[in-house]
């Protein structure tokens, strides 16, 4: 039985006096244990969370990370010292990091093979833009993305992983996917990792919605049977409006 998963994902927003006063909010009011929860926050929050979430049960995730060990990449940042922090999760090929920054399938599929080598969960991000949805598209787009993201990775690997679909046309537009259309993809995704794994591999997968989620439509999407939770970007920032998501 797979758990539902509801992540955060701030984005580049708060400063760490932000999302100190953040955690002790959400923390004052936390005490589900139904599904599992966690923030996915910008660097330079990573360890004051870490600290603030201590035996909470609330999980630590980043936005991104390099692929190599170490060396001269200015900017970036490594596995190691995100294992340093104790972070559970790493997004990885985020829409915005494929538009703005450069992020390729080829990348994507280096940084999942690097964070599985340092024990951090990948939540992988797949998802069309709405030329594509409005060509017919979507299903092509999205298979092609997860044949090139998952390459060489084995199944336990993707047993373990979590895969966001995240239709890009959705991403703070307050245009959310039908839960239908969430879940037509949710399981395509599904049926997609059995034909390149297999069944049991693809039944433990955890496959988050991602785009537009809020406290009024995140039910209708978590009854979906092949949605497992949600990675929520706007909806994360307040903590009364994310103890709704996920209390
Ligand atoms: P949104 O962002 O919930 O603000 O649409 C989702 C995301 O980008 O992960």
């Amino acid at each position: 039985m797979r758990r539902k998963f509801i992540a955060g994902n701030w984005k580049m927003f708060k400063t760490s006096a932000e999302a100190a006063a953040f955690a002790e909010e959400l923390k004052k009011l936390y005490k589900n244990t139904e599904l599992d929860a966690a923030i996915c926050a910008p660097f330079t929050q990573l360890a004051v969370l870490k600290a603030a979430f201590a035996g909470t049960g609330i999980k630590l995730g980043a936005q991104n990370v390099h692929f190599e060990e170490q060396g001269a990449f200015t900017g970036e940042i490594s596995p190691a010292m995100l294992t340093e922090i104790g972070v559970d999760y790493t997004i990885v090929g985020h829409s915005e990091r494929r538009e703005y920054f450069g992020e390729t399938d080829e990348t994507v599929n280096k940084k999942l093979h690097k964070l599985f080598e340092h024990g951090i969960t990948p939540i992988l991000c797949v998802g069309e833009k709405l030329e594509h949805r409005e060509a017919g598209k979507e299903y092509e787009i999205v298979q092609g993305q997860l044949e090139k993201d998952l390459k060489g990775l084995n199944a336990a690997q993707v047993a373990g992983l979590v895969i966001a679909y995240e239709p890009i046309w959705a991403i703070g537009t307050g245009r959310t996917a039908t839960p239908a259309q969430a879940e037509e993809i949710c399981g395509f995704i599904r049926k997609t990792v059995a034909a390149l794994y297999d069944g049991e591999t693809a039944e433990q997968l955890r496959i988050q919605y991602g785009g537009s989620v809020k406290p009024d439509n995140i039910s209708d999407i978590l009854g979906r049977n092949d949605v497992d939770g949600a990675l929520v970007g706007g909806a994360s920032l307040v903590a009364t409006d994310f103890i709704k998501l996920i209390g």
